[in-house]
This record gives C-alpha cells, structure tokens and sequence, in this order.
C-alpha cells in the first residue's frame, strides 16, 4: 500500500530545528526528525546521540559534536548557543539534534531563548525521553491502574555535578509511588547513588521497595537490573552498570516480570538480525 505523502513543514535555511532524537534505538525517530536529519546542512549533536541515528543524515551534511568543537574538550552551554546562531546567520539549516527529548533535561530551552533573542526562527521538535523509551523496553508501566496515578521525573544531578538543591527529597518520597531518576548513575558515582538512596528511605521511603536500573536503554547495549532501594547502590556497582542509566523506583517495577517483552525477543537483542 502506498503511503499517504505527509505535509511536512519546510526546513528553511538560516533557521535551526531543536530536535529530539529519542533514547538510541533509530525506529522511536519522530518523522519530523528524520525529515530534519535528511534535510539539514549541519547538525549539531549531543554525546547521547546514537551513531546509528547520524548515519540517516543527508550525505553531505557537517556533523559536529556540540562537545568537541575545534579540539576543545567540552563545550560551554553559552558557546553552543552562539554556535547555533552564527550557523544559521550563515544561512545554514542547523539541525541540534539531542538525546531523548530536548526540553527534558536537556537544556533545549536555553538554547531555543537565545535563538529567540537574536531573532533566529527555530521550530522544536519533541522526542521520546529516556524514562519513557527506557520503561517501555524494559517492560514497566510507567502508570498503571490501582498502583500510581502520578510519576515523577528527576534529575540526580545539579549543572555543578551535585544533587540539585532544588528538590525536596521529603515531598518527592511522600508525593510520588512512582519516580525515575536521570543522571544518577553520571561517573558511576557511587556517593550520589547512595545519597539518592538514602534520602529517600530517610524521607520514609521501605528500603525494600523495589527498583530497576535501567542502563543504555533501546540500544543493543541496554541492560536491566531489579534491585531494592536499600541495595541499589551496591548492585549497581556489582554489576558494573555503564552510564547512561536511569533509576526506576516504585511498585510498577514489579510488572515487571510479565511485561518483559524485549527479554521475551530472541537472544535478548533488540536487533536479533545483527
Ligand atoms: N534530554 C534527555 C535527557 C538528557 S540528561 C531525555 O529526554 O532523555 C541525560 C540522562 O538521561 C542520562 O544521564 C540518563 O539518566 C538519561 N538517559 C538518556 N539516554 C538514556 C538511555 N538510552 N538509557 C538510559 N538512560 C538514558
């Protein structure tokens, strides 16, 4: 059957796409993100963008790593929004292409508010974030009737690379059955793992509640490990779980064990071809 040709908006030049790229695996592309990546001059991508993802961008088209610009290590957030402004003041269509969703933690609003100020027409195109591709391949609700009708995203880490001060660590525990945590695993740093922890139980949280660490989630690469709070930090360590990861805390967990459909697929692979 032949598919109805889509009214896609025009990728024009001298205008920058903030674009979603989704968790790694390719087939969770939006439309509009393939329509951007075969369309764009440049694209400026974030480290969690998977290789396979770039090669769908039009032959031809620069690909830079907004981390490595020019040989200088890691770029400043100020820098990759003055990047994307020039880029598109040179006429260019400047795709930024971002891991998961770019107004989830992924400072998407930041850049999209200088490209406001200096006048750069900019479209956003949303992506499916980590902690929703991440359950779904692992097998979790992320709702579900009668065990919670509210869940919380957090992120683990502050811009300094601390717990953000911001949140309330006491309302979050009581507020919320079900939560995930980004970035608690950045530099397998098992302090912020344990302090993660450990506010939670503090705040009134069973330390036998159950948890899934979920580890380069709908890649070939993604692992799972079924934990409890109270022993999450030690698991994770034991089992040597590689960033990047999230952390899932609640009774859905515990669905687990019948909604495992990716461990029902053969090998375990999310690409048994290859
Ligand atoms: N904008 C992104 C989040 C960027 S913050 C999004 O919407 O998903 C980076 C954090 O996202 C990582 O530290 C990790 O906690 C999480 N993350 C991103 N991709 C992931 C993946 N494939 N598997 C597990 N966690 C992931």
């Amino acid at each position: 059957m032949k598919r109805p040709i889509l009214d896609l908006p025009d990728f024009a030049p001298g205008s920058v796409w903030l674009v979603g790229a989704g968790p790694g695996d390719p087939g969770l592309l939006t439309i509009l993100a393939l329509h951007a990546l075969e369309s764009a001059d440049i694209i400026v991508y974030d480290a969690l963008v998977a290789p396979a993802i770039l090669r769908l961008a039009r032959s031809g088209a620069a690909l830079e790593h907004a981390g490595k610009r020019g040989g200088k290590p890691s770029a400043q957030q100020p820098d990759i929004s003055l990047r994307l402004v020039a880029l598109a003041r040179a006429g260019n269509r400047v795709l930024r292409l971002k891991g998961g969703d770019p107004f989830v933690f992924g400072r998407g609003g930041e850049e999209g508010i200088a490209l406001a100020r200096a006048r750069i027409p900019f479209r956003i195109v949303p992506g499916i974030t980590a902690a929703i591709g991440g359950l779904a391949y692992a097998g979790i609700p992320a709702t579900h009737r009668d065990t919670n009708s509210a869940i919380t995203f957090i992120t683990g880490q502050a811009s300094g690379g601390a717990l953000p001060h911001e949140v309330d660590w006491e309302a979050v525990a009581r507020g919320t059955a079900v939560l995930v945590i980004y970035m608690a695993l950045k530099n397998l740093d098992a302090i912020a793992r344990r302090l993660i922890a450990a506010r939670l139980i503090a705040a009134g949280r069973s330390p036998d509640e159950p948890v899934a660490i979920i580890s380069k989630a709908t890649t070939d690469e993604q692992r799972v490990i079924e934990t409890t709070l109270a022993a999450a930090a030690r698991d994770a360590v034991a089992a040597a779980i590689e960033p990047p990861a999230l952390i899932a805390i609640g009774p859905v967990v515990r669905l687990r064990r019948e909604l495992d459909w990716l461990g029902g697929v053969a090998a375990k692979s999310l690409n048994p071809a290859r």
